[in-house]
């Protein structure tokens, strides 16, 4: 095998399809998925939106939704948004009231100790 075969073959060997058109090709850098930047410029032309979506769970409800900004949101659609927004102040709310309950029950305790 002469030195050009061989640099073929290994050529041959490290080659992979192009992630665009399907094409095989031998990049000539290991991060390097498309055969051209013409072939990745059009794949992402096509699939940039759909590149950055996620699957993420609703934290309110527990749907499974899809995203591209999994990192700003949380939740389903608004209303779910919304829902938990207004749980959450509620959760305070009830946290308040229920410690300031459970403070004048100790007073009250307190005053028929003094007794
Ligand atoms: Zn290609
Ligand atoms: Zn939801």
């Amino acid at each position: 095998m002469t030195p050009r075969q061989k640099k073929k073959e290994k050529l041959r060997a490290k080659a992979i399809l192009c992630k665009g058109c399907g094409i095989g090709f031998a990049p000539k850098d290991k991060r390097q998925k498309f055969h051209n930047a013409d072939c990745r410029k059009a794949y992402y032309g096509v699939h940039y939106f759909y590149r950055v979506v996620v699957e993420k769970r609703c934290l309110n409800c527990g749907t499974v939704f899809s995203t591209s900004m999994p990192k700003k949101q949380d939740y389903c659609v608004s209303d779910c948004r919304e829902v938990a927004r207004k749980k959450r102040t509620d959760d305070k709310h009830v946290t308040v009231s229920s410690l300031e309950e459970e403070n004048a029950r100790l007073r009250e305790e307190n005053a028929n100790l003094k007794k």
